[in-house]
């Protein structure tokens, strides 16, 4: 059985449906999105921090001056100078273009903080302060339904079609059924691998046994059909661990918790790294504690300003005390050691204290009450390395020619994030590139 398309985006996630709804703005409404799933918004749904953006409407109206080169150079800076420098210029130079295209959907991200590696606020949330992935996927999903563009689910794609060096389709497995689905262009918006422990060890065999952050059909389709297809695959080995994952229920605590306040302290009570430095760097620190892990610290105004924490209590990852010492207590920590490790921290803020590990960013002092612990370690996050693309998101061999009628767009693509992805950047990555590659796929089959 054949069906016939113009375009077909495989994936949900962010970039999947930004790519159909801007394809189809632009004229292209001959296309369908796949998903393997039964659910849709694949990793996306999960990302917590925001969305980095410079320049925009929103930071401006709020007094924060920022620069799309100083995004850009703090992102290379952050990937170590290992991301490709013109994929990430144009991810910077495209970002405030990319927050006001989501407003025009109706997806507001006007509550701008700051996540770690960056200097400043452009860190775009939704106007409470929730999770960005929990108002992105439902709003992208409205914008596809608005439209009419059909989501075939629990579809999963498993070959891309060529006809010499162009592919003109992919075969799927239908809810069973075997169908080749014919198209001037596939968009491979699949995702990332955390998932699939195979293709993570075989890459990077010292992952073995992490914990994934990961969806389950975060396994790596993407990068298989592509190389297969002819697309070369960079920098595979660079796989994001993310410093604060809760292993027994692997959930993923946000950034924005530490970049409210919140510390890491090991389990003799004392802090041992600048909390809001780059995560290959603070999960390296927390290897090296006792036990491999940390405890994150933090008080009730840490627990009210941040709307995840609730969810990790419902959860119940988190560990409480009506003080510092009955949180010490619950904890197992020394409660002598850990109310040290908060008088000094607290006198950053309240003496102007220089702080010894470094930190600059996000302090807070703690107040007297409530305190709370969640412990946490590396969780294998984010597949930074992938498909090589440029910035028509066209999948290039490894001549750097592209593949005619092949496109790639978000996780599974690679260069943006180098050996280091900056948290925030991710949701940047999907919203610019899934929009740039829709628009780019509409023009070019017109
Ligand atoms: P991104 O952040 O790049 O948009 P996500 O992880 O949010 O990536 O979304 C990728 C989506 O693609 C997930 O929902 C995943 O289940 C889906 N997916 C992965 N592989 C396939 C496949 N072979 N066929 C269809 N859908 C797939």
């Amino acid at each position: 059985e054949s069906e016939d398309y113009d375009a077909v985006i495989v994936g949900t996630g962010g970039a999947g449906l930004s790519a159909a709804i801007a394809a189809y703005d632009r004229g292209l409404t001959n296309i369908v999105i796949l998903e393997k799933m039964a659910v849709n918004g694949g990793n996306t749904n999960y990302s917590s921090s925001g969305m980095n953006a410079s320049e925009t409407t929103f930071q401006k109206d709020q007094g924060i001056e920022d620069s799309n080169d100083a995004f850009a150079a703090e992102t290379l800076e952050g990937g170590h100078d290992t991301g490709d420098p013109e994929l990430v210029q144009f991810m910077c130079d495209n970002s405030a273009g990319a927050i006001d295209w989501l407003d025009g959907l109706g997806i507001k991200l006007d509550n701008i903080t700051m996540t770690g590696g960056m200097s400043t606020k452009r860190c775009h949330r939704p106007t409470d302060g929730s999770a960005v992935g929990l108002t992105l996927v439902p709003g992208l999903m409205a914008a596809v339904e608005e439209r009419g563009i059909p989501v075939k689910m629990s579809c999963e794609a498993k070959e891309l079609l060529k006809d010499g060096d162009a592919v003109v389709g992919i075969a799927v497995d239908d809810k069973g059924k075997a169908k080749n689905l014919n198209a001037r262009a596939v968009i491979l918006a699949t995702g990332g691998l955390g998932a699939n422990q195979d293709m993570v060890t075989k890459y990077r065999p010292d992952l073995a046994g992490y914990v994934t952050t990961n969806q389950p059909g975060a396994t790596g389709d993407g990068y298989v059909m592509a190389e297969n297809a002819g697309a070369e695959l960079i920098q595979m080995d660079q796989i994001q661990i993310h410093p604060t994952v809760e292993q027994e229920t692997s959930t993923l605590v946000a950034e924005g918790v530490r970049g409210g306040g919140a510390i890491l302290v090991n389990t003799e009570g004392n802090r041992f790294f600048d909390e809001m430095s780059t995560r290959d760097k603070v999960s390296a620190a927390e290897l090296e504690q006792p036990g491999g892990f940390a405890w994150c610290v933090f008080d009730q105004q840490v627990y009210d300003a941040n709307k995840a924490i609730s969810k990790y209590d419902d959860a119940g990852i988190v560990q409480q005390g009506a003080s510092v010492a009955e949180l010490a207590s619950a904890i197992g920590v020394d409660a002598a050691a850990l109310a040290d490790t908060i008088a000094a921290y607290n006198a950053i803020t309240t003496d102007g204290a220089a702080d010894e590990f470094g930190r600059t960013e996000g302090c807070i002092a703690f107040v007297d009450g409530n305190m709370y612990a969640i412990k946490v370690a590396p969780g294998i996050h984010h597949a930074m390395g992938g498909i090589r693309i440029n910035t028509k998101n066209e999948a290039l061999d490894a001549s750097g020619n592209p593949i005619p009628g092949l496109y790639a767009a978000g996780e599974v693509t690679g260069g943006i994030h180098g050996n280091n992805r900056i948290g925030g950047n991710a949701v940047c990555d999907i919203e610019v590139f899934g929009k740039n590659v829709g628009e780019v796929v509409a023009e070019a089959l017109a």
